[in-house]
């Protein structure tokens, strides 16, 4: 058993596919081609966003961000504590400070009342300014966007939506990747619309910042690639990459996302009784990045890990290690007393396979598999 079943997906959609990518070894457009706008254009209108500008991966179009606000050094910015790495790394990168915040035991996204008590101490302490916040929909649901809106609004400072794991996720009929100032998302091969390669997008209802995105992307642009007004990257999504989403996208916002709520709704009756399934808040729909459930302790975890293995079952930990515990971030001498729950999930976590082309029989394997173990 696949943990996220790429090629079954892939000889589903192969002739259309086949065909695209054909078409851009004809054309030779490798970077920039027309493809590249298409796809623009569907995202844009799918997520509900006025300008959406692909990169080259999700960390890169987490980075463009901060370049466009002019984060910088002095500035701190507040990001979940259990996440992939980039969603901080990419604070540090850019000089500025990540402050980790505690998340929810349910939804495992940041947690609000956290945050404030965190904002608070900042500016009593007077050192650093609260600029931003990265707000990650976590295995795929959205954060409490509508809670971070209003801490937002209070301290002045901006939302930066990590859908990196959220696209084709929403709130009741709101779309991610348009909850945030600046929302990006990624297109690696596992995440819920992935490519077959690296690739990214980021988006905004913002006019300027669009075009500011637009030139940091292409080594700073002005007029042309070869007059440079600024500091930037090369951060682009391949034509390719563009096509092979092309392919996708159909099918993705038309069947995988159904699919996915049915799989996720299977496995959650089937493990509702024995384990700690996902919660998804009222109203909140998730794309499903991961089906994550919770043990009792770690060695319930990691027993359970090993037997599914020794079974032939792939599974997998998200996340082994708090951001506030990686070795990358030791300088900034985090207090582990603010990570109660980020500590405890990350030894109790573990996601099953999962993804849209999965038959009801071997998700029954799996769950009779977990079950067949916590009896022992
Ligand atoms: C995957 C991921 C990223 C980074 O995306 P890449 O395309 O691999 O650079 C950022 N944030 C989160 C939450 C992710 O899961």
């Amino acid at each position: 058993m696949e943990f996220r079943d790429l090629k079954r997906q892939y000889q589903y959609l192969k002739s259309d596919m086949d065909l695209r990518i054909q078409e851009v070894i004809k054309q030779t457009n490798f970077i920039q081609g027309k493809q590249v706008a298409e796809l623009e254009q569907q995202l844009a209108a799918y997520t509900g966003v006025k300008h959406c500008v692909s990169c080259a991966n999700g960390t890169d179009a987490l980075q463009l961000a901060l370049m466009v606000w002019n984060i910088g050094e002095g500035d701190a910015v507040f990001v979940p504590d259990f996440t992939f790495f980039s969603s901080g790394e990419v604070v540090s990168a850019v000089n500025a400070v990540p402050v980790f915040v505690d998340i929810e035991s349910d939804t495992y996204n940041i947690d609000c009342n956290s945050l404030e008590i965190l904002i608070q101490r900042m500016i009593e302490k007077g050192r650093l300014r609260p600029k931003a916040i990265i707000a990650v929909d976590l295995f795929g649901q959205p954060a409490d966007y509508r809670r971070l809106r209003k801490i937002a609004e209070k301290y002045q400072m901006y939302i930066l939506e990590d859908a990196a794991q959220g696209f084709g996720g929403k709130i009741e009929d709101k779309m991610a990747c348009s909850f945030g100032d600046i929302s990006t998302t990624s297109f690696f091969p596992a995440k819920p619309l992935g490519c077959y390669g690296d690739g990214g997008a980021i988006f905004t209802d913002n006019d300027e910042w669009a075009a500011l995105l637009k030139s940091y992307c292409v080594h700073g642009k002005g007029n042309s690639k070869y007059d440079n007004v600024r500091i930037g990257m090369n951060s682009r999504l391949d034509t390719l990459q563009a096509a092979i989403l092309l392919a996708k996208f159909p099918a993705f916002s038309e069947k995988e996302l159904d699919w996915m709520q049915k799989i996720a709704a299977k496995y959650t009756e089937q493990l509702k009784d024995v384990v700690k399934t996902p919660f998804v808040k009222e109203g909140f729909y998730s794309s499903w990045a991961q089906y994550t459930i919770q043990l009792s302790d770690k060695a319930v975890r990691d027993g359970l890990q090993t037997y599914l293995k020794e079974q032939g079952l792939p599974s997998a930990v998200y996340y082994q290690k708090p951001m506030h515990k990686q070795a990358a971030f030791e300088k900034n001498a985090y207090d582990d007393n603010d990570y109660p729950i980020a500590n405890k999930l990350s030894e109790t976590v573990l996601s099953l396979p999962f993804h849209p082309y999965m038959k009801e029989k071997e998700i029954i394997l799996v769950t009779d598999t977990i079950k067949s173990y916590l009896r022992r």
